[in-house]
């Protein structure tokens, strides 16, 4: 089969390799549409430290059932998508779903192989989701997003009223944003520097949006909301977590969703002492926030199509994540489709 072998920092391409083999446990996947995300770009650019190379890279996909094992209550044909990391299977963690809190927890296509950027891959029965019939390839390569954006909004135990400050207007920002709407929040403001995610943004219905580089962000969130139940901080430096400090309201949560690039976190222990405030980490999710993730995606309560920049072969992969690296105001979220063989198309563009 064809797939994208990284063999160490910047060194990727589209090779031949053999098919994977599937176990008596696994499922084979023809790989319909995977999408290329932040992580991977770290990764192919020698900057995710748990990196294990050789591998193919790759962890959001959906894709069709080539064959599966005798256990599997799914058949042939059937769309589906693919919890993408694994725990040691046997821990209390492991064994309620909770995977990151297994000490094994590691990530297909960063800490062990299999990527999805290739025409096949195999994963365990039981990490296997159904797609509903209606869904688009398109949408259903972008359930494992969206079950990091819900995975954020139950740890932060979203509810009803809640005023939420979402910074960082990416793939995973506007998503988290989209799921707090769902959940009921009445207020909830995306800081994003760059003009173009903002007005997608606001062409998704998230109509409060700051940009932080030409208005101090504490002052915009205290002006249009007051003080914040809840801050997803998606983007991670010293200066956003000290903002987020600064505009939560006493007793609020401050969600820590963007990859460690600081050391420490920066806000101050008096912050967080006087304010008795929670940091939590959401990394990534758990078993059951994939079902949800389908389910908001499955009845439109979440919209990813605006998202999609564009879709491009397998072999046009190196392409899709300079777009990425080059013109991030452009392109926020792009599709690979192993089984595209024509040209790229761009998608209808939201206005
Ligand atoms: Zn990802
Ligand atoms: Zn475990």
């Amino acid at each position: 089969m064809k797939a994208i072998v990284l063999n160490g920092p910047n060194d990727f391409s589209l090779q031949d390799i053999e098919d994977p083999i599937p176990t008596a446990e696994e499922v084979e996947i023809q790989v319909r549409m995977a999408g290329i995300c932040g992580t991977d770009i770290h990764l192919l650019r020698g900057k995710n430290p748990f990196a294990a190379y050789p591998l193919i890279p790759g962890h959001e996909y959906m894709g069709e059932i080539v064959s599966l094992p005798a256990q599997s209550d799914l058949k042939k044909g059937d769309r589906v998508t693919v919890f993408p990391a694994e725990g040691c299977g046997t821990c209390e963690a492991c064994k309620a779903g909770r995977l990151p809190h297994c000490t094994e927890f590691k990530f297909i296509g960063v800490r062990l192989p299999g990527g999805c950027f290739a025409e096949k891959v195999v994963a365990d029965y039981r990490r296997i989701f159904p797609l509903p019939g209606g869904m688009e390839d398109e949408v259903g390569a972008m359930v494992e997003p969206t079950a990091v954006a819900v995975h954020a909004n139950r740890r932060a135990d979203l509810g009803k009223g809640m005023k939420v400050l979402v910074i960082g207007g990416g793939t995973i920002g506007l998503l988290i944003a989209q799921v707090a709407q769902v959940y009921g929040a009445s207020q909830v403001i995306v800081s994003e520097p760059l003009d173009e995610r903002r007005s997608l943004a606001r062409h998704m219905g998230l109509e409060l949006t700051c940009n932080p580089q030409d208005e101090d962000l504490v002052a915009f969130a205290k002006r249009n909301m007051g003080m914040a139940d809840v801050v997803f901080d998606a983007v991670g430096t010293q200066k956003t977590v000290t903002d987020a400090g600064e505009i939560l309201r006493p007793g609020g949560h401050l969600m820590l969703i963007a990859l460690p690039h600081i050391e420490n976190l920066g806000i101050s222990y008096r912050t967080i002492f006087a304010k008795e405030l929670k940091a939590i980490g959401s990394r990534t999710y758990f078993m059951d926030d994939f079902p949800e993730a389908i389910r908001l995606l499955g009845t439109g309560h979440v919209t990813v199509r605006p998202l999609i920049s564009k879709i491009l072969a397998l072999d046009r992969f190196a392409e899709g994540v300079e777009l990425l690296e080059r013109e991030p105001e452009k392109y926020i979220k792009v599709l690979i489709n192993p089984a595209l063989s024509a040209e790229g198309r761009d998608l209808q563009k939201p206005k």
